[in-house]
């Protein structure tokens, strides 16, 4: 990235951008990836002030120490991923942050909901 812009520069303007379009930016290329993939404090503070303007009532929690900071915010804020169960095709997934999965409905019911 340095070849074609200051990336201090690209740094001071990426930390204004909103989650989702900081992973926009950062997925362009093998080299934007691995520049946000250093830049941890962008990603704290594009989540926190996202936090502050749209009122939520409680800060989102730290990166957990498994997940990079892009993981992590393309869990909460990127686009819908296919369900975490092998073989299931279903793209309409909720997001189980503390177990790392996205699951479908029916992948959660069947797979991980016990019967009483
Ligand atoms: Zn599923």
């Amino acid at each position: 990235m340095e070849r074609f812009m200051n990336v201090d520069v690209v740094a001071q303007v990426a930390q204004w951008l909103e989650p989702r379009d900081l992973l926009r930016f950062a997925v362009i290329n093998k080299t934007t990836w691995n520049f946000f993939l250093r830049m941890k404090a962008i990603w704290r503070k594009s989540r926190k002030d996202f936090s502050l303007r749209n009122q939520m009532v409680c800060q989102l929690p730290e990166c957990p120490p498994d997940l990079t900071e892009i993981q992590y915010t393309s869990m909460i804020f990127g686009p819908p991923s296919k369900c975490s169960v092998k073989l299931c095709r279903s793209d309409k997934t909720t997001v189980f942050l503390e177990a790392r999965l996205q699951l479908c409905n029916e992948c959660l019911v069947n797979t991980y909901e016990q019967p009483l």
